[in-house]
Protein backbone atom coordinates (compact mmCIF):
# COMPACT_ATOMS: atom_id res chain seq x y z
CA UNK A 1 0.00 0.00 0.00
CA UNK A 2 0.95 3.63 -1.12
CA UNK A 3 1.15 6.31 1.73
CA UNK A 4 -2.29 8.12 3.07
CA UNK A 5 -1.73 11.65 2.26
CA UNK A 6 -5.29 11.98 4.37
CA UNK A 7 -2.74 11.60 7.36
CA UNK A 8 -0.77 14.91 6.85
CA UNK A 9 -1.75 18.17 8.50
CA UNK A 10 -1.27 21.33 6.39
CA UNK A 11 2.28 21.94 7.00
CA UNK A 12 2.98 18.44 6.13
CA UNK A 13 0.96 19.19 2.92
CA UNK A 14 3.08 22.33 2.25
CA UNK A 15 6.48 20.68 2.79
CA UNK A 16 5.18 17.88 -0.04
CA UNK A 17 4.35 20.70 -2.24
CA UNK A 18 7.28 21.97 -2.13
CA UNK A 19 9.16 19.40 -2.51
CA UNK A 20 7.50 18.90 -6.17
CA UNK A 21 8.79 22.03 -6.79
CA UNK A 22 5.39 24.03 -6.83
CA UNK A 23 4.03 26.83 -5.71
CA UNK A 24 2.96 27.53 -2.24
CA UNK A 25 -0.88 28.23 -2.83
CA UNK A 26 -1.37 24.76 -4.41
CA UNK A 27 -0.95 23.36 -0.48
CA UNK A 28 -3.99 24.93 0.02
CA UNK A 29 -5.82 23.71 -3.15
CA UNK A 30 -4.82 20.14 -2.19
CA UNK A 31 -6.11 20.14 1.17
CA UNK A 32 -9.63 22.08 0.77
CA UNK A 33 -9.79 19.18 -1.86
CA UNK A 34 -8.48 16.30 0.58
CA UNK A 35 -11.28 17.55 2.79
CA UNK A 36 -14.19 18.01 0.26
CA UNK A 37 -13.56 14.68 -0.22
CA UNK A 38 -11.90 14.91 -3.75
CA UNK A 39 -9.64 11.93 -5.10
CA UNK A 40 -5.65 12.68 -4.97
CA UNK A 41 -6.60 12.44 -9.31
CA UNK A 42 -9.92 14.70 -8.92
CA UNK A 43 -7.90 17.81 -7.36
CA UNK A 44 -8.33 20.72 -8.84
CA UNK A 45 -4.14 21.25 -9.39
CA UNK A 46 -2.05 20.87 -12.39
CA UNK A 47 -1.36 17.60 -13.70
CA UNK A 48 2.45 17.03 -12.61
CA UNK A 49 1.66 17.98 -8.93
CA UNK A 50 -1.38 14.87 -9.28
CA UNK A 51 1.29 12.77 -10.68
CA UNK A 52 3.70 13.69 -8.30
CA UNK A 53 1.35 13.16 -5.55
CA UNK A 54 -0.31 9.66 -7.11
CA UNK A 55 3.29 8.11 -7.44
CA UNK A 56 3.76 8.40 -3.59
CA UNK A 57 0.23 7.99 -1.79
CA UNK A 58 -3.08 6.40 -2.38
CA UNK A 59 -5.40 7.98 -4.91
CA UNK A 60 -8.59 6.81 -2.56
CA UNK A 61 -7.80 5.28 1.01
CA UNK A 62 -11.50 4.85 1.26
CA UNK A 63 -14.18 3.87 -1.30
CA UNK A 64 -17.68 3.83 -0.58
CA UNK A 65 -18.75 0.04 -2.18
CA UNK A 66 -22.21 -0.58 -0.07
CA UNK A 67 -24.93 1.94 0.93
CA UNK A 68 -28.01 0.52 2.69
CA UNK A 69 -30.78 2.46 4.18
CA UNK A 70 -32.62 1.84 6.98
CA UNK A 71 -36.68 2.47 7.02
CA UNK A 72 -36.01 4.89 10.10
CA UNK A 73 -33.17 6.70 8.23
CA UNK A 74 -30.33 5.15 8.94
CA UNK A 75 -27.59 4.60 6.63
CA UNK A 76 -25.22 1.88 6.89
CA UNK A 77 -22.00 1.76 4.62
CA UNK A 78 -18.88 -0.60 3.66
CA UNK A 79 -16.05 1.41 3.12
CA UNK A 80 -13.13 -0.90 0.95
CA UNK A 81 -9.72 0.18 1.67
CA UNK A 82 -6.68 0.35 -0.37
CA UNK A 83 -5.41 -3.02 0.42
CA UNK A 84 -9.61 -4.56 -0.15
CA UNK A 85 -9.87 -4.83 3.44
CA UNK A 86 -13.13 -3.62 4.64
CA UNK A 87 -14.55 -1.56 7.43
CA UNK A 88 -18.12 -0.69 8.03
CA UNK A 89 -19.82 2.58 9.00
CA UNK A 90 -23.60 3.95 10.10
CA UNK A 91 -24.91 8.05 9.79
CA UNK A 92 -27.59 7.57 11.91
CA UNK A 93 -30.19 10.96 11.60
CA UNK A 94 -31.01 12.66 14.92
CA UNK A 95 -33.03 16.01 14.95
CA UNK A 96 -29.86 17.93 16.17
CA UNK A 97 -27.78 16.92 13.43
CA UNK A 98 -26.31 13.46 11.50
CA UNK A 99 -23.91 11.17 13.69
CA UNK A 100 -21.83 9.11 12.16
CA UNK A 101 -20.26 6.02 13.49
CA UNK A 102 -16.68 5.18 12.11
CA UNK A 103 -14.43 2.35 12.32
CA UNK A 104 -10.51 2.71 13.77
CA UNK A 105 -9.38 -0.77 13.41
CA UNK A 106 -10.12 -3.78 10.69
CA UNK A 107 -11.37 -6.41 13.14
CA UNK A 108 -10.45 -5.78 17.04
CA UNK A 109 -8.88 -8.11 19.69
CA UNK A 110 -10.63 -7.28 22.63
CA UNK A 111 -13.01 -10.88 22.23
CA UNK A 112 -16.01 -9.00 23.42
CA UNK A 113 -18.26 -11.99 23.74
CA UNK A 114 -21.41 -9.89 22.50
CA UNK A 115 -19.57 -8.31 19.61
CA UNK A 116 -19.36 -9.22 15.99
CA UNK A 117 -16.51 -6.88 15.30
CA UNK A 118 -14.13 -9.20 17.21
CA UNK A 119 -15.50 -12.77 15.71
CA UNK A 120 -12.18 -12.61 13.27
CA UNK A 121 -9.17 -10.70 15.38
CA UNK A 122 -7.45 -7.75 14.64
CA UNK A 123 -6.50 -7.80 11.31
CA UNK A 124 -4.48 -4.46 10.95
CA UNK A 125 -4.93 -0.58 12.37
CA UNK A 126 -6.56 1.84 10.64
CA UNK A 127 -4.33 5.14 9.45
CA UNK A 128 -5.07 8.56 10.49
CA UNK A 129 -6.16 9.12 7.20
CA UNK A 130 -7.94 6.17 6.60
CA UNK A 131 -10.61 7.28 9.82
CA UNK A 132 -10.67 10.41 8.90
CA UNK A 133 -11.63 9.28 4.99
CA UNK A 134 -14.61 7.36 6.22
CA UNK A 135 -15.83 11.04 7.36
CA UNK A 136 -14.70 12.93 4.28
CA UNK A 137 -16.25 10.08 1.69
CA UNK A 138 -19.61 10.36 3.70
CA UNK A 139 -20.04 14.06 4.07
CA UNK A 140 -19.19 14.70 0.57
CA UNK A 141 -22.15 11.50 -0.79
CA UNK A 142 -24.67 12.81 1.75
CA UNK A 143 -23.95 16.13 -0.62
CA UNK A 144 -22.18 18.32 2.62
CA UNK A 145 -19.64 20.89 2.11
CA UNK A 146 -16.79 22.35 4.87
CA UNK A 147 -18.96 24.86 5.33
CA UNK A 148 -22.71 23.05 5.22
CA UNK A 149 -21.64 19.77 6.62
CA UNK A 150 -23.93 16.99 6.13
CA UNK A 151 -21.91 14.97 9.58
CA UNK A 152 -22.21 16.86 12.26
CA UNK A 153 -21.37 14.62 15.27
CA UNK A 154 -19.05 11.48 15.36
CA UNK A 155 -19.01 8.54 17.34
CA UNK A 156 -15.96 6.23 17.24
CA UNK A 157 -17.81 3.24 17.72
CA UNK A 158 -17.20 0.99 14.80
CA UNK A 159 -14.56 -1.52 14.49
CA UNK A 160 -11.87 -1.87 16.68
CA UNK A 161 -10.59 -0.18 20.07
CA UNK A 162 -9.54 2.75 19.30
CA UNK A 163 -6.98 2.90 22.23
CA UNK A 164 -5.58 0.20 20.53
CA UNK A 165 -4.33 2.07 17.90
CA UNK A 166 -3.39 4.94 20.06
CA UNK A 167 -1.33 7.12 18.20
CA UNK A 168 -3.62 6.93 15.01
CA UNK A 169 -6.64 7.63 16.62
CA UNK A 170 -4.84 10.89 18.42
CA UNK A 171 -3.71 12.05 14.65
CA UNK A 172 -7.11 11.29 13.61
CA UNK A 173 -8.84 13.53 16.26
CA UNK A 174 -6.17 16.03 16.17
CA UNK A 175 -7.17 16.33 11.76
CA UNK A 176 -10.96 16.01 12.05
CA UNK A 177 -11.04 19.03 14.62
CA UNK A 178 -8.86 21.35 12.72
CA UNK A 179 -10.92 24.41 11.76
CA UNK A 180 -9.02 24.50 8.53
CA UNK A 181 -10.34 21.09 7.31
CA UNK A 182 -13.91 19.62 8.28
CA UNK A 183 -13.68 21.16 11.70
CA UNK A 184 -15.96 18.88 13.52
CA UNK A 185 -15.80 20.61 17.29
CA UNK A 186 -14.81 17.73 20.18
CA UNK A 187 -17.99 18.70 22.05
CA UNK A 188 -19.43 16.38 19.01
CA UNK A 189 -17.48 13.66 19.07
CA UNK A 190 -17.74 10.53 21.23
CA UNK A 191 -14.59 8.27 21.90
CA UNK A 192 -15.99 5.20 23.32
CA UNK A 193 -13.27 2.56 24.53
CA UNK A 194 -13.58 -0.96 26.89
CA UNK A 195 -11.08 0.90 29.14
CA UNK A 196 -7.35 0.49 28.54
CA UNK A 197 -6.56 2.48 31.31
CA UNK A 198 -2.72 3.63 30.72
CA UNK A 199 -4.41 4.73 27.51
CA UNK A 200 -7.18 6.67 29.14
CA UNK A 201 -4.69 8.27 31.31
CA UNK A 202 -2.58 9.27 28.80
CA UNK A 203 -5.77 10.94 26.54
CA UNK A 204 -6.24 13.15 29.91
CA UNK A 205 -3.46 14.94 28.76
CA UNK A 206 -3.54 15.44 24.86
CA UNK A 207 -6.16 18.38 25.56
CA UNK A 208 -9.37 17.09 23.52
CA UNK A 209 -12.54 17.62 25.27
CA UNK A 210 -14.74 15.44 23.92
CA UNK A 211 -17.07 12.47 25.64
CA UNK A 212 -15.05 9.79 26.94
CA UNK A 213 -17.48 6.85 26.56
CA UNK A 214 -16.53 3.68 28.66
CA UNK A 215 -17.92 0.29 27.89
CA UNK A 216 -18.54 -1.02 31.35
CA UNK A 217 -21.54 -4.02 30.75
CA UNK A 218 -21.05 -5.08 34.53
CA UNK A 219 -20.76 -3.83 37.97
CA UNK A 220 -17.86 -6.28 39.41
CA UNK A 221 -14.53 -7.08 37.67
CA UNK A 222 -15.14 -10.92 37.88
CA UNK A 223 -18.80 -10.39 36.19
CA UNK A 224 -17.57 -8.23 33.64
CA UNK A 225 -14.57 -10.59 32.90
CA UNK A 226 -17.29 -13.12 32.04
CA UNK A 227 -18.04 -11.15 28.52
CA UNK A 228 -15.49 -8.66 28.49
CA UNK A 229 -11.64 -10.33 28.49
CA UNK A 230 -9.93 -6.78 28.87
CA UNK A 231 -11.49 -6.58 32.70
CA UNK A 232 -8.71 -9.42 33.49
CA UNK A 233 -6.39 -6.74 32.67
CA UNK A 234 -7.74 -3.17 33.96
CA UNK A 235 -9.82 -3.18 37.24
CA UNK A 236 -13.21 -1.27 36.96
CA UNK A 237 -11.93 0.76 39.93
CA UNK A 238 -9.06 1.99 37.87
CA UNK A 239 -10.84 3.03 34.96
CA UNK A 240 -12.88 4.95 36.95
CA UNK A 241 -9.91 6.94 38.10
CA UNK A 242 -9.43 7.34 34.55
CA UNK A 243 -12.36 8.79 34.22
CA UNK A 244 -12.52 10.82 37.15
CA UNK A 245 -8.72 12.28 35.90
CA UNK A 246 -10.33 13.47 32.53
CA UNK A 247 -13.12 14.94 34.12
CA UNK A 248 -10.22 17.10 35.98
CA UNK A 249 -8.46 17.97 32.86
CA UNK A 250 -11.10 18.51 30.54
CA UNK A 251 -13.74 19.39 32.60
CA UNK A 252 -16.02 17.02 30.46
CA UNK A 253 -18.57 14.96 32.10
CA UNK A 254 -18.33 10.97 30.76
CA UNK A 255 -20.38 8.30 29.55
CA UNK A 256 -20.53 4.58 30.51
CA UNK A 257 -22.59 2.42 27.77
CA UNK A 258 -24.29 -0.67 29.33
CA UNK A 259 -25.58 -2.98 27.02
CA UNK A 260 -28.11 -5.24 28.79
CA UNK A 261 -28.14 -8.71 28.59
CA UNK A 262 -30.57 -11.21 29.56
CA UNK A 263 -29.76 -13.42 32.91
CA UNK A 264 -26.52 -11.92 32.88
CA UNK A 265 -26.27 -8.00 33.91
CA UNK A 266 -29.99 -6.51 33.73
CA UNK A 267 -31.65 -7.58 37.20
CA UNK A 268 -32.31 -5.46 39.84
CA UNK A 269 -29.32 -5.93 41.78
CA UNK A 270 -27.35 -4.99 38.83
CA UNK A 271 -29.13 -1.96 38.76
CA UNK A 272 -28.61 -0.62 42.35
CA UNK A 273 -25.01 -1.87 42.43
CA UNK A 274 -24.17 0.45 39.46
CA UNK A 275 -26.34 3.63 41.14
CA UNK A 276 -24.03 2.79 44.14
CA UNK A 277 -20.66 2.17 41.92
CA UNK A 278 -21.28 5.68 40.05
CA UNK A 279 -22.93 7.93 43.03
CA UNK A 280 -21.61 11.67 42.94
CA UNK A 281 -19.58 11.02 39.99
CA UNK A 282 -20.33 13.65 37.19
CA UNK A 283 -21.45 10.56 34.39
CA UNK A 284 -24.50 9.58 32.13
CA UNK A 285 -25.43 5.97 31.36
CA UNK A 286 -25.90 5.23 28.08
CA UNK A 287 -28.40 1.68 28.21
CA UNK A 288 -29.55 -0.07 25.34
CA UNK A 289 -30.80 -3.63 25.06
CA UNK A 290 -28.14 -6.26 23.75
CA UNK A 291 -28.05 -6.25 19.46
CA UNK A 292 -28.51 -9.71 19.20
CA UNK A 293 -25.47 -11.13 16.88
CA UNK A 294 -26.29 -14.16 14.74
CA UNK A 295 -23.15 -16.01 15.89
CA UNK A 296 -23.17 -15.60 19.83
CA UNK A 297 -25.71 -16.58 22.21
CA UNK A 298 -25.91 -13.98 24.31
CA UNK A 299 -29.89 -12.81 24.27
CA UNK A 300 -31.22 -8.59 24.92
CA UNK A 301 -32.61 -8.07 27.68
CA UNK A 302 -36.69 -7.40 27.46
CA UNK A 303 -38.09 -4.21 27.31
CA UNK A 304 -39.51 -4.02 30.70
CA UNK A 305 -36.65 -5.08 32.24
CA UNK A 306 -34.72 -2.38 30.46
CA UNK A 307 -37.22 0.18 31.30
CA UNK A 308 -37.12 -1.19 35.31
CA UNK A 309 -33.29 -0.83 35.00
CA UNK A 310 -33.74 2.33 33.89
CA UNK A 311 -35.72 3.67 36.57
CA UNK A 312 -34.04 2.35 39.46
CA UNK A 313 -30.89 4.29 38.34
CA UNK A 314 -32.80 7.55 37.94
CA UNK A 315 -34.52 6.91 41.08
CA UNK A 316 -31.05 6.77 42.68
CA UNK A 317 -29.86 9.93 40.76
CA UNK A 318 -28.00 8.74 38.14
CA UNK A 319 -28.38 10.76 34.65
CA UNK A 320 -29.43 7.58 32.41
CA UNK A 321 -31.50 7.16 29.24
CA UNK A 322 -32.47 4.34 27.34
CA UNK A 323 -31.53 4.43 23.42
CA UNK A 324 -33.37 2.95 20.98
CA UNK A 325 -31.63 0.46 18.72
CA UNK A 326 -31.53 1.76 15.45
CA UNK A 327 -31.45 0.60 11.88
CA UNK A 328 -32.11 -2.78 13.13
CA UNK A 329 -33.15 -3.77 9.76
CA UNK A 330 -30.19 -3.33 8.01
CA UNK A 331 -27.70 -5.47 10.48
CA UNK A 332 -27.39 -2.64 13.27
CA UNK A 333 -25.16 -3.83 15.76
CA UNK A 334 -21.11 -3.72 15.12
CA UNK A 335 -19.64 -5.66 12.15
CA UNK A 336 -23.23 -7.06 11.54
CA UNK A 337 -23.00 -5.66 8.01
CA UNK A 338 -19.16 -6.62 7.46
CA UNK A 339 -19.12 -10.19 8.42
CA UNK A 340 -22.64 -10.76 6.04
CA UNK A 341 -20.52 -8.96 3.47
CA UNK A 342 -17.48 -11.11 4.13
CA UNK A 343 -19.39 -14.27 3.68
CA UNK A 344 -21.07 -13.37 0.47
CA UNK A 345 -18.24 -12.58 -1.24
CA UNK A 346 -15.37 -15.13 -0.13
CA UNK A 347 -12.65 -12.38 -0.44
CA UNK A 348 -12.75 -8.80 0.14
CA UNK A 349 -12.83 -6.93 -3.05
CA UNK A 350 -9.77 -5.52 -4.75
CA UNK A 351 -9.97 -2.05 -6.92
N1 LIG B 1 -13.99 -0.82 21.24
C1 LIG B 1 -14.82 0.26 21.69
C2 LIG B 1 -15.86 0.64 20.65
C3 LIG B 1 -16.75 -0.51 20.38
S1 LIG B 1 -18.34 -0.46 19.82
C4 LIG B 1 -15.49 -0.13 22.99
O1 LIG B 1 -15.36 -1.26 23.40
O2 LIG B 1 -16.11 0.73 23.61
C5 LIG B 1 -19.33 0.62 20.71
C6 LIG B 1 -20.21 0.02 21.77
O3 LIG B 1 -21.05 -1.03 21.31
C7 LIG B 1 -19.42 -0.55 22.93
O4 LIG B 1 -20.00 -0.10 24.13
C8 LIG B 1 -19.63 -2.04 22.77
O5 LIG B 1 -19.41 -2.71 23.97
C9 LIG B 1 -21.04 -2.08 22.27
N2 LIG B 1 -21.45 -3.31 21.60
C10 LIG B 1 -20.73 -4.17 20.87
N3 LIG B 1 -21.48 -5.18 20.44
C11 LIG B 1 -22.72 -4.95 20.89
C12 LIG B 1 -23.96 -5.63 20.78
N4 LIG B 1 -24.05 -6.75 20.09
N5 LIG B 1 -25.04 -5.09 21.38
C13 LIG B 1 -24.96 -3.95 22.08
N6 LIG B 1 -23.83 -3.26 22.23
C14 LIG B 1 -22.71 -3.76 21.64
Amino acid sequence: MKDVLQDLSPEEIAAIVEEAGERPFRASQVYTGLMQGKKLSELPVPASLRAFLLQRFEDEPVRIVRTLASSDGTRKFLFALADGNIVEGVLMKYKYGNTQCVSTQVGCRMGCKFCASTLGGLVRNLTAGEILSQVLAVNRLEGGTLKERAVTNLVLMGSGEPFDNYDNVVRFLRRVTDGRGIGISARNISLSTCGIVPNMMRFADEGIPLNLTVSLHAVTDGERARTMPVANAYKIADILDACARYFQKTGRRYIFEYSLIEGENADEAHALALAALLRGRPCHVNLIRLNEVKERTLRAAHGDTAQKFLKTLTEHGISATLRRSMGSDIGGACGQLRASYLEENDAPPMS
